[in-house]
């Protein structure tokens, strides 16, 4: 598929394993469908979301960095993304003007059809948040706060968030299922590839059969038997229903 046509979707996390969790499916099938994806990462969650790692003694965090930095690639190759961690560290992730501009590089380089981040709100994180104002301020400095702008623009891209931990409490209201069946091994081989929370391998693998008994229920489909779910932030255009 030529540049042209091909499909582009970027995912943006807080952290290094975020995407595998909650959208791994959704990279698989895009990329599967002929598209592209790219994954970036913030920090790598070196601190606050590698806790088996530090149970090693003598433990350090370039190290966890490391791994964490492989891990992810791991992942990402497993799903047919490229990844990318721009550092800026975790619990608390810290951001400044300088990294908004570096995701608008990203997203003027790689001009995505759709975004995909965490949430605006999450109570049990204090770092998902953050990654959601920083993507979403650098997407709309890259489409352009009008149609013509006086600086470089891509055009509007698909904007929409992936299912947090807790989404009732985050709030988190699906409005797309991706059917993740065809792509679901290639999703267990990504989290197998994040050793460090095996813990939550089993969690995301009941929630995608949660979520594609949903899916199944909403479309009439029995063939779903694997869905991610997303909420959309800003509508998206068709030509009829
Ligand atoms: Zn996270």
């Amino acid at each position: 598929m030529s540049r042209m046509t091909e499909r582009r979707l970027l995912v943006i996390g807080a952290h290094s394993a975020d995407f595998v969790w909650r959208s791994a499916g959704l990279i698989a099938a895009h990329t599967q469908a002929g598209g592209a994806a790219r994954v970036v990462s913030l920090s790598y969650g070196e601190r606050g979301e590698s806790g088996e790692l530090w149970k090693e003694p003598g433990q350090t965090i370039e190290n966890v960095k490391r791994i964490r930095h492989r891990e992810a690639e791991k992942a990402a190759a497993a799903v047919g993304a490229d990844f990318t961690c721009l550092d800026l560290g975790d619990y608390p992730l810290r951001t400044g003007p300088e990294d908004v501009d570096r995701l608008v590089e990203i997203m003027l380089d790689f001009a995505p059809h759709v975004v995909v981040t965490h949430p605006d709100k999450d109570p049990f994180n204090p770092d998902h948040p953050v990654a959601h104002q920083v993507v979403q301020q650098a997407r709309l400095l890259t489409s352009g706060a009008v149609v013509q702008s006086g600086f470089a623009t891509a055009p509007p891209s698909e904007f929409l968030v992936f299912e947090p931990h807790q989404p009732e409490l985050c709030g988190f209201v699906p409005s797309v299922f991706v059917d993740i069946t065809a792509v679901f091994e290639q999703k267990v081989t990504a989290m197998h590839a994040m050793a460090a929370q095996t813990y939550l391998r089993e969690y995301y693998s009941q929630r995608a059969e949660h979520r594609g008994n949903h899916a199944r229920k909403v479309s009439g489909d029995s063939t779903v038997r694997q869905a991610e779910a997303f909420m959309r932030i800003v509508p998206n255009v068709v030509e009829g229903l």
